[in-house]
């Protein structure tokens, strides 16, 4: 089977779930979303928040981008793409809750840790991460395990774009009114665990443990 009739197989089956029989679903969704959740994931093929929450079309609003990141709030006249979609989802669709969600082995996060200097101004990658550079300063403690300064950087640049998200007006405003809900997550796709960032411990918790657990 070609790459192209996967595909095609995998729509031939959403088609039957969702426009087959009566109650449909899109019926409702096309008039209009309403999402009450906006996602900020990682671009990783094995981490889509769709699939690994188990939700509907309708149920998310997402943006995926390298590393998950969040740009802080900059209004300079040039190009934005994250902050484009989170205004709309915030102002527009007023979702109630933003998740951003980081995950395990993320290659745009490791080539930050690994502090890959981006050769040219269309070295996109090496600038976008930069973002997180906070994060990169905090795990570089010498000695560590690579394996564990990963994991830590990756739970720090989730907190660094949650910071991030604040940075905009609009989110602050709501955050503060309580009309808006901030959460970081972690998805440890090695265990198929997830956890939760604390602000109060300053920490990852567990959300869900491991089947293992
Ligand atoms: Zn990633």
């Amino acid at each position: 089977m070609s790459d192209a009739d996967k595909l095609i197989g995998g729509f031939r089956r959403f088609q039957n779930k969702y426009f087959a029989g009566e109650g449909q679903l899109f019926e409702t969704l096309k008039r209009g979303q309403n999402p009450s959740t906006l996602f900020i994931a990682c671009s990783d093929s094995r981490v889509d928040p769709a699939i690994i929450t188990d939700c509907d079309p309708g149920d998310i609003f997402v943006v995926r981008n390298v590393a998950n990141l969040v740009p802080p709030y900059e209004v300079d006249g040039t190009f934005h793409g994250v902050s484009s979609a989170i205004e709309y989802a915030v102002c527009v669709l007023k979702v109630k809750q933003i998740v951003v969600l980081g995950h395990f082995a993320c290659g745009g996060i490791r080539a930050l840790v690994e502090g890959y200097e981006p050769q040219t101004d269309a070295d996109f990658v090496g600038r976008w991460v930069r973002i997180a550079e906070r994060a990169r300063y905090q795990v570089l403690a010498p000695g560590d395990d690579p394996a564990i300064r990963l994991r830590r950087c990756e739970m720090a640049a989730i907190v660094v774009s949650l910071d991030n998200l604040l940075s905009f007006p609009f989110i602050a405003e709501r955050v503060e009114r309580g009309e808006l809900e901030l959460a970081g997550w972690y998805f440890d796709l090695e265990q198929g665990a997830l956890y939760q960032y604390n602000r109060g411990a300053g920490a990852f918790e567990v959300l869900v443990d491991s089947l293992a657990a």
